[in-house]
């Protein structure tokens, strides 16, 4: 299937197929631009020969990095923009991120800032990337302070999805991806939330027709909000239903501990639980959650031995809190976020107090 994301200013298409890397992709091919493939060491050997096949140039170089969060660097970025200009390349140039949330982000932004700008296509190979990521145009670096500090707003060309690959992505990372496929679920669709729960098993299994139908419902519901909200004036606000907590938790806890879609899954499970105690959401809605997200292999208890006030002060700084006040996304059930733009500050740490004596 191909969908479209609608922008002020152009469209692009995300092509969802499997088996796509394996055939050749003609919009790639038929262009003349140079081109760069940006990947990682895990990512690279595995896939990259397929891409210059799909498209048609098998000397097509490669820049590769060590895979992982801790590597979403300024200095990466900085290694990668100088490798652009001893290449030569100019503005016409293309960059083809090929890899999880990490290179399309790496990526996009050194595509955003090179000769102050040039086009960039995304080619997902995590879950995660697939279904959020590689679709809305946002890039960017982790400075140690916080998460995607450093960034900017820079759509794709495209985006490529050949599901076939998450054949050889490890159990832990898909299982991280399943929990930003139930957001959607979570914060703006019930009967996903509910085809969620029916077939939990067979995306477990990783069953080619359920995987290809989570991958483009999810496309779809990102294309839509991004088609309505492109740079985040508003409605965009509640994808980042349980980000607020779970990037604090990902800071505090150095990168390395919890995979983004683990503290997301956390995160979503503290704001629902937060919105049952602020009297917006029932009980039953956040047991759903919990069970849904258990059943993924996700975790959702705050880790032991985070303060609830250096949380807090994390959220604080988190991109998404307008001065002053505490911004949350928050949840009154299954497919009803909403932004709550005054959150107190106090009845969130006590809330958070409670979280970590309970564990
Ligand atoms: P990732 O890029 O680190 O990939 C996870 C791991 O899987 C890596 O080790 C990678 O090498 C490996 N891998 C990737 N594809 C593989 C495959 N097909 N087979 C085998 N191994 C494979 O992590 P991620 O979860 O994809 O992305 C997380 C990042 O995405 C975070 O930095 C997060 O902030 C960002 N993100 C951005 C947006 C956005 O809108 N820009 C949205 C959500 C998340
Ligand atoms: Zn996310």
């Amino acid at each position: 299937p191909e969908l479209h994301v609608e922008l002020a200013a152009r469209r692009y298409p995300i092509h969802i197929e499997s088996g796509l890397l394996r055939r050749r992709i003609a919009a790639l091919a038929q262009a003349p631009e140079r081109m760069l493939i940006v990947t990682d060491d895990n990512v690279g050997p595995l896939y990259a020969d397929a891409l210059k096949q799909a498209i048609g140039r098998p000397d097509c170089p490669v820049w590769r990095m060590p895979a992982g969060e801790a590597e979403k660097t300024l200095a990466r970025f900085g290694e990668l923009l100088e490798h652009m200009a001893e290449r030569g390349l100019t503005r016409d140039a293309r960059v083809l991120a090929l890899g999880g949330g990490v290179i399309g982000d790496l990526a996009g932004f050194a595509a955003a800032c090179y000769m102050r700008g040039i086009a960039f296509v995304q080619i997902p190979t995590t879950l995660l990337a697939m279904v959020d990521s590689s679709v809305g145009g946002k890039t960017a670096v982790d400075l140690p302070a916080g998460k995607n500090l450093v960034g900017a707003f820079h759509q794709p060309q495209a985006v490529y999805i050949d599901p076939d690959v998450l054949a050889t992505l490890p159990e832990r990372e898909f299982r991280a991806g399943l929990a930003e496929v139930l957001k959607y679920g979570a914060i703006a669709d019930a009967r996903f939330f509910g085809w969620l729960e029916d077939n939990a098993e067979a995306l477990l299994a990783r069953d080619a027709a359920e995987l290809e139908g989570a991958i483009l419902l999810s496309c779809r519901h990102k294309a839509d909000i991004v088609a309505r909200d492109e740079t985040e004036q508003g409605d965009r606000a509640l994808l980042n239903f349980g980000h607020t907590f779970g990037h604090a938790l990902e800071v505090l806890l150095d990168y390395g501990t919890l995979l983004h879609g683990e503290a997301v899954a956390i995160g979503m499970q503290l704001a629902a639980d937060f919105s049952v105690e602020l009297g917006h959401a029932d009980i039953g809605d956040s047991q759903r959650l919990r069970a849904l997200l258990n059943r993924f292999g996700l975790p959702t208890a705050l880790p032991t031995g985070l303060g609830a006030d250096a949380v807090v002060a994390k959220m604080r700084l988190d991109k998404k809190a307008a001065a002053g006040r505490l911004r949350l996304i928050l949840w009154r059930g299954v497919g009803k976020a909403f932004i709550a733009g005054d959150v107190d500050a106090g009845a969130l740490t006590a809330f958070l107090a409670a979280q970590s004596a309970g564990n």
